[in-house]
Formats: structure tokens, C-alpha cells, sequence
């Protein structure tokens, strides 16, 4: 039992930005969006595509949505600041049964396709009709309250009218502009709104207080997540190869339409070549696929603030330094992987554990019984 390898592996989530758009005409030099830049609409294929990268891999993907083109009555109208089109707001070249289907494709993908929540336009729009970036927030500061509440608000409004479920827990701000601490008004009213989870690239974000961790920090109850660079893909890179390298961080952060194809028939062969991808990073013994957004959640914290210790015939897990910053542990549970190559029994009167083996590891699941548990032992034989 000496030489036992174990490790708490650093969890990966895939975040997809930009995806809701039914143009695919990247205006931002006439004053428009920024949208996918790819040269055709888009299509309910290319829903499936987010779809069926989460089901290959057994995860749920966050899908970070751009919803004004959803807008089936022109509500945004009451939202100027929300498009290009100001109070003039006319969406009804993109209204039609390609917005039922992509609703039924998102609803009956649920398990393998997060809703999260990016922006109606994605830009900001002044009363003069020029836009600045991006719609939460610009390099002088947050927007009013009074807008980001009418953003948030309109957001749901057109997830109702389109019968795409409650409230998104997860959000990716538009073009990255986020501030951390301060009590700020953003962060406030998404916490208001239901959301519990912000990926951003935390180097370059406005900061009032640093975060707690080098790849994540708690902001008001909200879990601010290090999307990081990698894997440094275009946003605008259509059909992307998937890179050489792998994901260092904890977040792959890619934009829709590096996993689509010009020809919506092709879009899957898009997405094996990134199944192919992120699968290998499952390999890694210190790397392990987030099952969803708050397993991959705990697991962060867990890889942080656990200690794990073998001792004689037994794993020890020690959560004092998690309970300086959490109050309870996380209902997802952690996992614990062992490298090894004989057949292993794990039992523990502390927690519920699923042992899987592989041909490298073993991976123990563990979901606390006591949500106040400060250590675990888990014994082996
Ligand atoms: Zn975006």
C-alpha cells in the first residue's frame, strides 16, 4: 500500500459561447452584433451539435445564450440598449418553426445541454445607437441597475415566450467584462436572479477583492470560476481543429461555432473530432470530465481544499481547510481517483461510495452522509 498513487483530479467543464443566434453575420464594424461570423444561418442542427458533444461525453456542456433573435413579439422594443435596432426592434425575419425546434431539441437534451445565461445582444447600445462592450458591462464600469435588472428580466421573459425552462444557474459575461467584490450591482442581482455560478477569465476581470484561489473565488455565494485562455481557439474559427495541446485549467472555453461545420450536415464530424479531444483528458489520472456544472463545482473546491492522505490500508480525507470556506459539503460528492492495477474494495462507515475501474485507475465517488463531515476514511482491501 506504500507506493499507492491517489489524487483528487482537477475537474474539466466545456463552456460554448455565443450560441442563440439565428444570423450568423458578425456587423460589429456597422454598429451590430458581434455574432458567430459563420456564413450561413443558423440552423436546429446546430443545437444538436452542443447536444451531442455533451451526450458522447457523458456531460452537460454549458451553452452560454444570446437570446434577442429568439424574440418572437418584439418585446425588446421596451429594451433600447438591449439591440442595434433600438425602440425600432423588428426580429421577424428570424421567427418561423426553426425556434420550436431548437426549443424541443434544448429541452429534450436537458441532461446534456445546460442553458446558461450570456445576454439578449450581447453588446450595449446607447441612445445615440452606437454600442459599447458589452451589454453588463464596459471597460468604465457596470451597467445601471435599473438596465441590468430590465436585461435580466427581458431575458426570462423571452426563455417564457419560447418554453425553454426556469431560470439559468450559470453565466458567462458578454466580451468577459466582470467585476469581483465590492458589493457590486452585477453580481447582486444575477445572485437576485438564481444564478450560482460565473466562469470568466478571472486575470481579467475588475477586482475590488481577490479572489480566495488561483481558478476560483466566492463572491457573495457566487462561484466565480477561471475560464482561463486555453485552448486559445478563435472565437470565429469555424469547424476549429481541436488543438495538440490539452486543457491545463479547469474550464475549455470555446465558442459555437468552433464546433459547427459550414455544411450543418457535417456539424458531427465537427464535434467527434472534439469528443476525441476531451476524452483523452479523461485518460489523465489528475483530469477527470465534469459530469455538469456543480459537480464540476464541488469538485474544484474539493481538489483545492480536501487533503487526502493514505495511511497503512485506509485513505483519510480531511476537510478542515473546506469548512473555513464552505458551510456544508457539496451534494454532488467528490471523487478520488487511485492508480493501480489490482482489483480494490472500498468501504467507509462515513460516506455512500461508487467504486468504478477502469483500465488505469479505479475512481471512488463519495457523497458525504453528514453534510458537516470533517473527515472521512475510507477503507481499502
Ligand atoms: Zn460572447
Amino acid at each position: 500500500m506504500q507506493d499507492l498513487d491517489v489524487c483528487i483530479p482537477l475537474p474539466l467543464q466545456i463552456v460554448l459561447d455565443d450560441v442563440g443566434w439565428w444570423s450568423g453575420s458578425n456587423d460589429s464594424r456597422q454598429n451590430g452584433p458581434y455574432r458567430t461570423g459563420i456564413s450561413r444561418r443558423h440552423v436546429p442542427a446546430d443545437y444538436l451539435a452542443v447536444a451531442e458533444l455533451g451526450r458522447r461525453l457523458d456531460m452537460r456542456p454549458q451553452a452560454a445564450m444570446v437570446l434577442c433573435e429568439w424574440d418572437r413579439e418584439n418585446i425588446l422594443k421596451n429594451v433600447p440598449s438591449a439591440t442595434w435596432m433600438g425602440k425600432n426592434w423588428d426580429n421577424r425575419v428570424n421567427v418561423g418553426p426553426q425556434l420550436d425546434e431548437a426549443a424541443e431539441i434544448i429541452r429534450s437534451n436537458n441532461r446534456h445541454f445546460e442553458f446558461t445565461l450570456h445576454g439578449l445582444g450581447h453588446e450595449f447600445w446607447h441612445r445615440d445607437g452606437t454600442f459599447s462592450r458589452a451589454e453588463w458591462a464596459d471597460d468604465a464600469g457596470l451597467r445601471s441597475e435599473t438596465e441590468i435588472k430590465l436585461h435580466l428580466d427581458y431575458f426570462y421573459r423571452i426563455m417564457e415566450m419560447n418554453k425553454l425552462g426556469g431560470f439559468p444557474k450559470s453565466f458567462v459575461p458578454c466580451a468577459f467584462k466582470y467585476t469581483f467584490g465590492g458589493n457590486n450591482t452585477l453580481t447582486r442581482l444575477l445572485r437576485e436572479a438564481g444564478i450560482e455560478y460565473v466562469s470568466t477569465p478571472l486575470d481579467s476581470m475588475k477586482t475590488f477583492e481577490t479572489p480566495q484561489f488561483k481558478l476560483f473565488g466566492i463572491d457573495a455565494s457566487l462561484f466565480v470560476v477561471d475560464r482561463g485562455t486555453e485552448p486559445g481557439v478563435a472565437w470565429y474559427a469555424i469547424g476549429g481543429e481541436a488543438p495538440e495541446k490539452m486543457i491545463e485549467g479547469c474550464i475549455c472555453g470555446l465558442h459555437w461555432p468552433n464546433i459547427l461545420h459550414e455544411n450543418p450536415e457535417q456539424n458531427l464530424e465537427v464535434v467527434e473530432r472534439w469528443v476525441e479531444y476531451f476524452e483523452a483528458h479523461n485518460k489523465v489520472f489528475t483530469k477527470i470530465l465534469a459530469r455538469d456544472t456543480f459537480h464540476h463545482r464541488a469538485q474544484l473546491a474539493y481538489c483545492n481544499l480536501a487533503d487526502l492522505q493514505v495511511k497503512e490500508e485506509a485513505l483519510i480525507l480531511d476537510f478542515s481547510r473546506f469548512f473555513k470556506l464552505f458551510d456544508q459539503h457539496f451534494h454532488e460528492g467528490m471523487t478520488v481517483r487511485i492508480k493501480n492495477n489490482r482489483k480494490c474494495e472500498a468501504v467507509s462507515g462515513d460516506a455512500r461510495l461508487t467504486v468504478k475501474e477502469d483500465s488505469d485507475f479505479t475512481a471512488i465517488n463519495i457523497i458525504f452522509d453528514d453534510c458537516r463531515q470533517r473527515q472521512v476514511k475510507i477503507t481499502l482491501k
